[in-house]
């Protein structure tokens, strides 16, 4: 059997340099407390690992005794959540994804100027409830072409168009090319969105074209993952989502001639490199 494994595969920079802090403050043998505020990524392998070094998951800041060390996880924080974590008398290290970081302090810009943010993403996603609390003059989320062109556009009235990280490019530009065809509204645009997701998914595709199955490694809870098993399928190549080797259908798998291998964002090479010893073995 060929194995075509994809070279995306695996770990974003942003979630690679969370847990990298995260590692780093596990490994410090005088380290106190250490707790991530949110699961530090959506796979429960990893997770699980965490948790029996004594990682804890805390979900509000009434949770973060003092004097231990809480890691902000790559997605970022709303404001008013980082100001209460301040007053917990812990020590905050901050690994929110510099691109991440990025869309925030712009965000925080484009207010400063009153500008009201329209924000392309998911509502309830940590990422973009992060990203709204630095909209102060005002923002509305919306998560398609056609919610936007109902807004209820005042003239006289700034804005500006931004987008969660994670979200689809090409989306992105039919909204940029929708507002600029309509005369009379003031909107600047920020280009938030990061190419991580993209390239997986660009060449995902491209080797689902190649192959007879395709074998996508991930959390079940990871949204990333399951839209690269998503866009796989959509090719009509046969594909398999598991987190875990032990998941592999073998007698499927058996028999056929080149099976394609990828990973989501957050699915450690640890993993990856199991499932890709099976395949071998096959
Ligand atoms: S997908 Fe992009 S923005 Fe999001 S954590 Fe990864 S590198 Fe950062």
């Amino acid at each position: 059997m060929d194995i075509v494994r994809a070279e995306t595969a695996g770990f974003c920079m942003g979630v690679d340099l969370a847990l990298k802090r995260l590692d780093a403050l596990v490994e410090n043998e005088a380290h106190g407390p250490v707790l991530t505020f949110g699961p530090i990524i959506h796979n429960p392998q990893v997770l699980e690992d965490y948790a029996r070094q004594g990682v804890r998951v805390a979900k509000s800041p009434d949770e973060i005794p003092a004097g231990s060390q809480v890691v902000i996880r790559a997605h970022g924080i709303p404001r008013d959540t980082e100001r209460n974590l301040e007053g917990r008398g812990a020590e905050i290290i901050d690994a929110t994804c510099p691109r991440v970081k990025k869309a925030q302090i712009l965000i925080g810009r484009m207010a400063r100027e009153g500008r009201i943010v329209l924000l392309y993403g998911e509502s309830e996603h940590p990422e973009v409830k992060g990203l709204v609390s630095y909209a102060s003059a005002g923002a509305f989320v919306f998560d398609s072409p056609e919610e936007l062109l109902d807004f209820p556009f005042e003239s006289g009235e700034k804005y500006c168009l931004a987008a969660q990280t994670t979200q689809d490019k090409t989306v992105f530009k039919e909204m940029i090319r929708a507002l600029q065809e309509r005369p009379g509204i003031d909107v600047a645009v920020l280009e938030t969105i990061c190419d991580a997701t993209r390239e997986r998914q660009k060449e995902a595709i491209a080797i689902a074209r190649a192959v007879d199955f395709m074998v996508v490694v991930g959390g079940m809870d990871s949204g990333n993952t399951r839209r690269l098993a998503k866009v796989v399928a959509d090719e009509g190549t046969p594909c398999v989502h598991v987190e875990i080797a032990a998941e592999l259908p073998l007698d499927r798998l058996r028999g056929l001639s080149r099976v394609g291998l990828t990973a989501g964002a957050s699915t450690p090479k640890k993993l990856i490199d199991e499932v890709q010893a099976v395949l071998e073995k096959l």
